[in-house]
């Protein structure tokens, strides 16, 4: 009786396996249309892949010997710093691999209470959460800051997650011109009726390596009431005197009262972001923001190594001023030799070339070369205004500096961008 039963259910199986097979079989059929069309458009991401630890000097599979890195977001070479890598080391043997458990429930170690504090001091806010990523802090903090009574006005080129966690939450939105004053003053006058307004920056552009007008914005969002939020994921660690960032660079670190940041770019560059702040603010955060709440906490060993690399920056400014110096030493040798460095006496140095083929093709002959450089175009950047974007890092001495300028001399040379 039992196989008879389990026969009878048969068809019945099949004809519902079938019909899964011809759903499988139509989501790959639109995949891969989706995929054709990517390539078709000239915008497909390869990837290459490192096979040594990331540095000024890395080996890339397919390529022979020491490859010059220019394109990590390493600015102060801390990834491979042995001190941090040993707290990492440390951390994973004292602390273990990983926590098994969001914060509130059993994943807070004294260490992540350590690292909030030290973050804190860092850029002088009250208190400070930590997040897996900053792409979560940006997730994570307009939505419980901000309810349908309140305002929030974005420059129109922040970054990706500040755009995403700005479309959870259901404040009206308003968005400025990039770094455009006079229209972010139009908009705070629109908003003038909300309860609460929020200016939203990026410090510093990752595309263009400009810096935000952040002495006009403090100004304008004093004299409309509005408080001011900036995105320091490339400013943390090396702009400022102390290295503490834009609001340090431009003297309104008493002006600017929220700030997200990352531990995955000059701080140790491994993973995790924060947020300082208000305490009320960081509290409230610690109740209601669903990427804390509902996401891992961050690995021992990740918690290790940033806290070291923040400890690095508190003792001294060192590292930072010697990024600064070879920054200036690339755009000027970069600018004699004829080319156009867009953004200001920032490590972040786009290479302008207009053409997104040329930007391509460049970056490939730059590798020919020894040095590992990517060129962007669009959708990353605006039609027209291809690039490589350069990377500068306190980890490159002045000779790679200068072996990268001669590739660029050679290769901008066989393309005609420069005489
Ligand atoms: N904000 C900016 C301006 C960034 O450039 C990035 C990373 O590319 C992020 C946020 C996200 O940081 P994380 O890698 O910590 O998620």
């Amino acid at each position: 009786r039992r196989i008879n039963t389990i026969w009878a259910a048969f068809p019945a199986r099949t004809a519902k396996a079938s019909r899964g097979y011809a759903a499988a079989a139509q989501a790959r059929s639109v995949l891969e249309n989706e995929l054709a069309a990517i390539r078709a458009a000239g915008t497909w991401k390869g990837e290459r892949v490192i096979k040594s630890k990331q540095g000024a000097h890395i080996h890339v599979d397919g390529s022979r010997g020491d490859i010059l890195n220019f394109c990590a977001n390493n600015y102060l070479g801390l990834s491979s710093h042995p001190e941090v890598v040993q707290a990492g080391v440390d951390a994973l043997k004292m602390y273990g691999a990983g926590l098994s458990s969001v914060r509130f429930i059993c994943g807070t170690q004294d260490i992540h209470k350590d690292l909030e504090q030290k973050l804190a001091k860092f850029h002088e806010r009250e208190d400070c959460i930590l997040y897996a990523s900053c792409f979560d802090a940006n997730a994570g903090l307009f939505e419980v800051l901000l309810g349908p009574d309140d305002a929030v006005l974005s420059d129109e080129l922040n970054h990706a997650s500040i755009i995403d966690g700005i479309r959870l939450c259901r404040a009206k939105r308003f968005r400025y011109k990039h770094m455009d004053l006079n229209d972010l003053e139009d908009k705070l006058k629109e908003a003038e009726s909300s309860r609460l307004r929020l200016v939203v920056t990026d410090g510093v552009f990752s595309m263009d390596g400009d810096i935000a007008p952040l002495q006009g914005i403090c100004d304008l969002a004093e004299k409309y009431g509005a408080m001011v939020f900036i995105d320091e994921c490339h400013a943390t660690g090396f702009l400022g005197a102390r290295g503490r960032g834009t609001d340090e660079l431009l003297g309104v670190m008493d002006r600017v009262q929220i700030v997200n940041s990352t531990l995955g770019k000059a701080l140790g560059g491994a993973a995790g972001g924060y947020t300082v702040g208000p305490k009320p603010l960081i509290e409230l955060l610690r109740q209601r923001s669903r990427p804390y709440l509902f996401s891992n906490s961050l690995p021992p060993p990740v918690v290790g190594s940033a806290t070291r690399a923040v400890e690095l920056l508190l003792a001294s400014n060192e590292i930072a001023q010697s990024m600064a110096a070879k920054t200036m030493r690339f755009r000027n040798a970069m600018t004699q030799a004829g080319f156009t460095i867009s953004g200001a006496a920032h490590p972040i140095c786009p290479v302008m070339l207009g053409d997104a083929q040329l930007a391509s093709l460049m970056a490939d002959d730059m590798l020919n070369f020894g040095v590992y450089v990517i060129g962007f175009s669009y959708p990353v950047v605006p039609k027209g205004k291809a690039r490589i974007r350069v990377q500068i890092s306190a980890a490159h001495t002045d000779q790679d500096i200068d072996h990268c300028v001669d590739a660029f001399i050679q290769t901008g040379r066989k393309h005609g961008v420069i005489s």
